[in-house]
């Protein structure tokens, strides 16, 4: 099996709240592969949102290691971070996080402007890609307010796509899409995996979606249960 696109290592993370210590990782242990279609699971709490912040150098362990690409990201400056960052990993979010005053295509091309060396024209050209890809070549002027959940989303995808990363963390991108508008996205992102063979971890409740994912993996109380190795989804399709 080729080396993971991410190792997470022994993960430890507590936060403060008030007078008591949260510990949100307790030991959690991943290795994601060039190409997995993998859903976190677990209830409220447990972890996950804090899990995808640490696999998208979001935020760092208190203890355990990170290895993105093979690098280990506590070793790198905060410059090299954001660029790692900003270069090998796309994001989406239960609340898409669009900025409402750009319209979409601004809003996708984003990503690409802190990246020296992008011509606007060239930009602009890939964004118009990206959103040709999540099918909505006809919104490309609107601002976010004008659409509807789903296609908030696929804005969000198409701008998590946009630098060609290796790895998409989304967490629980779905949540606050109907059952149909969420088949619609899960069969997005399965597309993109398959056809642009870019590795997807993504949070979720939904037990439909997580029925058609080849890899589940569970936390709970900060760790990871079915920890290193694919684990077959007994009812997924492969
Ligand atoms: P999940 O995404 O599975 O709901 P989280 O990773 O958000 O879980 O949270 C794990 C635990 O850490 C929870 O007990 C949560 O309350 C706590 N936690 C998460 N973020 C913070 C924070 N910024 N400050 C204090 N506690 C936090
Ligand atoms: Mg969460």
């Amino acid at each position: 099996m080729a080396a993971p696109v991410v190792s997470l290592v022994d993960l430890h993370k507590s936060y403060r709240l008030g007078e008591t210590q949260v510990q949100a990782l307790q030991g959690a242990s991943l290795d994601l592969h060039p190409g997995e279609f993998t859903a976190l699971v677990g209830p409220s709490g447990s972890g996950k949102s804090t899990l995808l912040n640490m696999a998208g150098c979001i935020d760092q362990p208190d203890r355990g290691q990170v290895l993105l690409a093979g690098r280990d990201v506590s070793r790198l400056s905060d410059d090299e971070r954001s660029r790692l960052r900003n270069r090998k990993i796309g994001f989406i979010f239960q609340s898409f996080n669009l900025i409402p005053v750009l319209d979409v295509v601004e809003n996708v091309e984003l990503p690409l402007l802190i990246q020296p060396g992008i011509a606007a024209a060239e930009r602009r050209e890939r964004a118009m890609q990206a959103i040709a890809e999540v099918e909505l070549e006809g919104f490309a002027r609107q601002r976010p307010d004008r659409l509807s959940g789903g296609q908030r989303q696929r804005v969000a995808i198409a701008r998590a796509l946009i630098t060609r990363p290796v790895l998409v963390l989304a967490d629980e991108p779905t949540a606050n899409l109907d059952s149909a508008t969420t088949q619609r996205i899960v069969d997005l992102m399965r597309a993109l995996n398959e056809t642009r063979g870019v590795t997807f971890f993504f949070s979720t409740h939904d037990e439909n979606l997580i029925r058609q994912v080849a890899r589940v993996v569970h936390i709970s109380d900060g760790r990871i249960l079915d920890a290193q190795g694919v684990v077959p989804n007994p009812s997924g399709p492969r």
